[in-house]
């Protein structure tokens, strides 16, 4: 492909990716499935690196999220809300943990836990009681959105102790109150969400939060933004003591300490999946010693100690089917 081809491919794939990421982010009403999503990312990630010259600011490539909706308080994060690096294969995640390895003194393990498809959401407790909650917006500044989250049964108001804590985890809509809801909205002649996951984000950003509490959603905890009194030292010992201090957190974690050990997580999974009363899109792979974390350090998007494996698109026509159902 020659200059010019690839700047008409690259404006091409940039401005379907931009009415997407409009549709998925900000409408919550997605029109096609993840994967061609993927697939059109990854095509236009591939055409930068072989022109560097053609990757501007405002690349889908080089963002996060969405943009906070109007009508919701900003808060501003005071550590970014980042995004994953993706692994589509066995070998993509054989890569990363090569790198973690290369660039880290001793030996590595890992946690890999289940990648849950909902919405990323940061908590704040103050002296234990719990103060603000967030969306995770474009990364830095997101939508208030604490009296919703408040809605959550399984988000405690205080905790165990009178810590001081940021957490973040992903709210999502479990299976059976994603077919209830479609039902309702069906019966009273309403439009269907697409998935769990945009009835989720479409619940936690309404401003009324009367109808977040009709909709049973449910959260997991997986990552601490700020903690200062905390002298843990692992990623899993945090884990742990989320449990502890009473906040939710998924039991399905392991921690592996080969490459294989990750690979036979995520073929579990991906069979097991189906028997999950939420839906999941992937495995989320952590190094799980922080000091390690910090000497991987960040890319502008992502950790470099953390990637997301995606599943396979096995569910592409049952989704696209329901995507019809909504358009
Ligand atoms: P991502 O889905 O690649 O992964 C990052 C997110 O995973 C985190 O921010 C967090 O919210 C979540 N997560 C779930 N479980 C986790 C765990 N245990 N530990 C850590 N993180 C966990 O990145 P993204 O930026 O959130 O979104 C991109 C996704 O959106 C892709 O799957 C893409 O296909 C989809 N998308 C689809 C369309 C469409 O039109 N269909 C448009 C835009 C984006």
């Amino acid at each position: 492909m020659d200059k010019q081809q690839a700047i008409e491919k690259v404006e091409a794939l940039r401005s379907i990716l931009n009415r997407y990421g409009h549709e998925y982010y900000v409408l919550d009403k997605p029109t096609v499935p993840d994967s061609e999503y993927d697939e059109k990312i990854q095509e236009l990630k591939k055409l930068e690196e072989l022109f560097p010259e053609l990757i501007t600011a405002d690349s889908p490539t080089q963002r996060i999220g969405g943009e906070p909706l109007e009508g919701f308080s900003k808060v501003e994060h005071n550590v970014p809300m980042l995004s994953l690096g993706n692994a589509f294969n066995e070998g993509d995640v054989r890569d990363f943990a090569r790198r973690a390895s290369e660039a880290v003194d001793g030996p590595i393990s890992f946690v890999c836990e289940l990648k849950i498809d909902g919405l990323a959401v940061s908590l704040t407790y103050e002296n234990g009681k719990f103060v603000r909650g967030a969306t995770r917006g474009d990364g830095t500044i997101g939508e208030d959105i604490t009296n919703n989250l408040k809605t959550i049964r399984s988000i405690p108001l205080t905790i165990a102790e009178k810590e001081t804590l940021e957490v973040r985890g992903e709210a999502f809509m479990p299976h059976k109150s994603f077919t209830k809801l479609n039902e309702e909205r069906s019966e009273n002649g309403e439009e269907l969400f697409a998935n769990p996951r945009n009835a989720a984000a479409g619940s936690l950003r309404q401003l009324d939060p009367k109808i977040a509490a009709k909709r049973s959603l449910d959260i997991f905890l997986y990552a601490v933004g700020q903690w200062p009194s905390s002298t843990l030292t692992t990623h899993s010992g945090r884990l742990e003591k989320l449990k502890e201090l009473g906040l939710k957190t998924n039991p399905e974690w392991k921690k592996c300490e080969t490459i294989e050990e990750v690979l036979e997580f995520i073929n579990y999974w991906t069979k097991e999946r189906p028997n999950l009363n939420y839906e999941i899109d992937g495995i989320v792979i952590k190094v799980d010693n922080l000091d390690q974390q910090e000497e991987l350090g960040y890319t502008a998007k992502s950790p470099r100690w953390a990637i997301a494996y995606k599943f396979p698109a096995e569910e592409v026509m049952t989704k696209l089917m329901d995507i019809e159902l909504s358009i």
